[in-house]
């Protein structure tokens, strides 16, 4: 009996749930293409950042990972570059790969502004492991810079954070509470720091539950964090941020966390995008005249029931990625295709040590009890993988 060809470019969150779940048909060839060798669990930089976990703990070897399977799936590091969908071939920077069946889920990347001037060159990014390396090792090295000068000068640190969203949020928020204890632990005598937020909205964390908005803007503001609304960040030089409103702080670093864009790959598909640039998919999240081709997580933008673009989320990827398994199972067995109805599951929002927000299934969560939903969600995923990881490994190095 023939295989099924089936090519899943990015091992993001949506990638790899897609392989879970294809892998279970052993009928099924899978291939996964992903840039980097690694799975990078975004959700839990802050920790990384705030010196809670080190990069081996938010990553997952995809070599391994994929040798974790029964024989069906194969993981190449390669950089997709473009899809023949007519002759239905992956391009990548060495090789060609036929497929059947072809997922794209290749997530976005940080977009920095052409317009701001110096964004690009001075702000940190923190949606690929090396730029959140870089910057946690850049927050680590200023800590420490600070307390080498200590009795001598005491200037405060200043970091800005652009974006209000999720990202932005938890990031502040982890990096406030563990200066915090840093300082407070060590007794440190120069203690001063300022983490800023600079957020173009009306308040912070547009578009999520307002209790939720209410309670982490109470929390950050007892982590002595500045929230600046209704400001957007205009000029960016090595050592300052001027705002909209005419305003220069001094800074020692920046963060941008205040858009996404489509990773550079949906800008090379010659397929039918929207006004931001992402594919668009139809209701099966098949991309629309591209015979057996899909598309999921962050890359595309999807819709409730009321025309609401649905957040970008880990939880929105998998989901996507569920329903898109069983799609293409649906196409290999002459079956109706199904469409999508996602909704978020939960909002779970880290704002600092031991401290969290959530609203799960409707239910409202804050504080130790939140954190560790959050920290139980976050294992519960990473094991998993890990385990997959492991089994691969042995396989690998059997004697
Ligand atoms: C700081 C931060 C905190 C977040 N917190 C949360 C949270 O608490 N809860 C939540 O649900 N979501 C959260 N998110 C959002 C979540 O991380 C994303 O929605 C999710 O990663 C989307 O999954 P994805 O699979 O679409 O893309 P990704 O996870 O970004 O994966 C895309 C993959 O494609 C690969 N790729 C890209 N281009 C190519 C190419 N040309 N060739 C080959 N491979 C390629 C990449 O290397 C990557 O592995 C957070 C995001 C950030 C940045």
């Amino acid at each position: 009996m023939q295989k099924n060809k089936i090519i899943v470019v990015g091992g993001g969150y949506a990638g790899l749930r897609a392989v879970e779940h294809l892998a279970k048909n052993s009928q099924n060839d899978i291939v996964l293409l992903d840039k980097n060798p690694y799975h990078f669990m975004q959700t839990e930089v802050y920790d990384l950042i705030a010196n809670e976990e080190d990069f081996a703990q938010v990553s997952v070897d995809l070599f391994t990972f994929c040798s974790g399977f029964n024989e069906n799936v194969v993981f190449y590091k390669q950089d997709v570059t473009n899809v023949d969908f007519k002759n239905k071939k992956v391009i990548t920077d060495i090789n060609r790969f036929r497929y059947d069946y072809l997922i794209i889920a290749v997530g976005s990347r940080t977009k920095f502004m052409s317009n701001v001037i110096g964004l690009k060159e001075h702000a940190y990014g923190i949606k690929a492991l090396h730029r959140a390396m870089y910057f946690k090792q850049k927050f680590e090295m200023s800590l420490f810079r600070r307390v080498d000068k200590s009795g001598t000068s005491c200037n405060a640190l200043n970091i800005v954070i652009a974006g209000g969203g999720l990202s932005g949020v938890e990031i502040a928020a982890q990096m406030a509470s563990f200066s915090l204890e840093f300082y407070s632990n060590n007794n440190f005598i120069c203690r001063k720091l300022n983490i800023v937020i600079v957020n173009s909205g009306e308040h912070i964390l547009k578009g999520l539950d307002e209790k939720l908005v209410v309670k982490s803007d109470i929390r950050l503001k007892e982590l002595q964090v500045i929230i600046k609304n209704n400001r957007k960040v205009v000029e960016v030089t090595k050592t300052s941020v001027k705002l909209s409103c005419g305003e220069v702080m001094h800074m020692d670093f920046m963060i941008f966390a205040g858009g996404i864009e489509p990773s550079y790959l949906v800008h090379a598909l010659d397929i039918a995008k929207n006004n931001s640039g992402y594919i668009i998919s139809n209701k099966f999240l098949e991309i629309p005249d591209c015979k057996n081709a899909f598309v999921i997580g962050d890359c595309t933008t999807i819709y409730n029931g009321n025309d609401e673009a649905v957040a970008p989320t880990a939880d929105t990827a998998e989901q996507m990625a569920e329903l898109c398994a069983k799609n293409i199972d649906n196409l290999i067995n002459k079956r109706a295709l199904v469409e999508y109805k996602i909704k978020s599951r939960g909002v779970l929002i880290a704002l600092g040590r031991g401290y969290a927000v959530a609203k799960i299934f409707g239910m409202y969560f804050s504080g130790y009890i939140a954190f560790v939903m959050k920290k139980a969600i976050e294992r519960i995923y990473s094991k998993k993988l890990d385990n997959r990881s492991y089994k691969g490994y042995k396989k690998i190095f059997k004697d």
